[in-house]
């Protein structure tokens, strides 16, 4: 049975409340590149599937990166005249620059301005800001609240610590048949933002939890880890690994209202870029192809030179271009439970290409055989063929050995699962045969 139809068993409604409702459980924790906030978020996704963590210490040489020290923050706040919080990190995780320094002290307002980051053109809303590899401190706050500061005194407090420490990333591993990898990769080192960062990690959480302990072609290797830092330390630290993803996927930003976009692997032409078009092409809701770029998430370490491996990114809105991005109106109510369930759906849809795509050769290739006599024709007096039979003709017509399935979706313009169903019955009924797995599939053992 397709991976597709078995998740069609579960009500798309309770798979995005139950989507939804991790992400809100992530939301409110203080997230970084390093540090207590992602070891604890990863500890909430270790409840759900086995995770292996690893933690690399500070100064350790990633390829032309070195592992910064370990941030870790327990208050922050500006106090007025009155002594009151005018700015309080107890009130959103988005008020410090992500990765300040510790700073205390008493400072005019003239002063404490140089330290301030807002959004003017929002001006309800607070900026997302880090200053992960330069030494700062700051606080970020909506423009409203900056311009509500009368010209006084100010108490700043950051009691936060950047110290000798580790970085910290967790892989889930799944074994199938194959060596041969597939890779899921999100980052996980956001703060209080929902569509940028917990979309893609809860997503990915669901997608391992739901392949676990099925029969699956290749091995999924699932990694939540801090952007930028931590897919170039994981590769630094495994490029034998690397060297067996066959096809990748990079979630992110894939829970708000926005139409989908799939940007390319590098290489253009991989299967899963194949794979995520044909997908998104008969997934029901607009969707757009991009062009790979060097820029945007960890698609970018993955697809660099000297790996160039098959992954591309899977997005709703783009980063960047929503006026939500890295602001804290990227909330919960950003996020929507049946856009959160429809992406998890494309992404097991894309998987079961993967999964399936294998070429078949027609045993009775020598004129049309004959479907009627076989009951895999229309019933006599009825008109048109209807996607089943259009199917069966194109997988007939194209298993010549060298055609795979994804080559006859592409071809026909029939969704692939139509495509996959009907090589599925033409086999059953004993009109093809499947074309021995490709030499590139390495098989693993028999489990013990
Ligand atoms: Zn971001």
């Amino acid at each position: 049975m397709s991976l597709l139809t078995e998740l069609n068993r579960t009500d798309p409604a309770r798979i995005g409340q139950a989507l939804h409702r991790f992400a809100s459980q992530l939301f409110p924790i203080c997230r970084s590149i390093t540090g207590a906030g992602i070891r604890q978020t990863l500890a909430l996704i270790g409840d759900r599937i086995p995770l292996q963590i690893s933690e690399v210490p500070t100064g350790t040489s990633v390829f032309d990166w070195t592992v910064p020290k370990e941030w870790n923050i327990r208050d922050a706040y500006i106090k007025g005249p009155d002594g009151k919080r005018v700015v309080d990190f107890q009130q959103s995780n988005l008020h410090v620059l992500n990765y300040s320094i510790p700073a205390r002290g008493t400072m005019p307002l003239s002063e404490l301005k140089a330290h301030l980051f807002t959004i003017p053109e929002n001006p309800d809303w607070i900026p997302y800001r880090t200053s992960y590899y330069k030494e700062a401190w700051g606080f970020c706050l909506s423009h409203n609240q900056m311009l509500a500061l009368e010209d006084s005194d100010y108490e700043v407090c950051i009691d936060s610590s950047l110290e000798d420490g580790h970085l910290t990333y967790a892989e889930c591993y799944l074994r199938g048949h194959s060596t041969d990898e597939v890779l899921i990769s999100c980052h996980a080192c956001h703060p209080s933002l929902a569509n940028d960062n917990l979309s893609g990690l809860t997503v990915a959480a669901f997608l391992a939890q739901f392949l676990g302990g099925r029969d699956l072609r290749y091995s999924y290797r699932f990694l939540f880890i801090p952007g930028t830092i931590g897919a170039i330390t994981w590769l630094a630290r495994n490029r034998e690994t690397a060297g067996r993803i066959r096809h990748g996927l990079v979630l992110t930003c894939i829970g708000d209202n926005g139409r989908f976009h799939y940007k390319k692997s590098r290489r253009g032409n991989a299967e899963i870029d194949r794979a995520a078009a044909n997908v998104l092409r008969h997934c029901g809701e607009p969707a757009e192809i991009l062009e790979f770029s060097p820029f945007g998430y960890d698609e970018r370490q993955y697809c660099s030179p000297g790996f160039n491996l098959s992954v591309g990114c899977l997005m709703r809105s783009v980063w960047g271009s929503f006026p939500e991005y890295h602001t804290s109106a990227d909330d919960l109510d950003f996020i929507r439970p049946r856009q959160l369930a429809a992406s998890l759906r494309v992404c097991v849809g894309v998987l079961d290409v993967l999964e399936d795509n294998r070429r078949y050769r027609n045993l009775s290739p020598y004129g049309e055989p004959q479907l009627g006599r076989r009951n895999l024709y229309r019933s006599p007096g009825r008109d048109g063929n209807g996607i089943e039979i259009t199917a069966r003709l194109w997988v007939l017509n194209l298993s010549d050995g060298e055609h795979s399935l994804l080559d006859i979706a592409e071809r026909s313009g029939v969704p692939y699962a139509a495509i996959r169903d009907a090589a599925q019955l033409l086999c059953e009924n004993g009109m093809l045969a499947i074309v021995p797995d490709d030499a590139a599939l390495k098989t693993l053992p028999e489990r013990p």
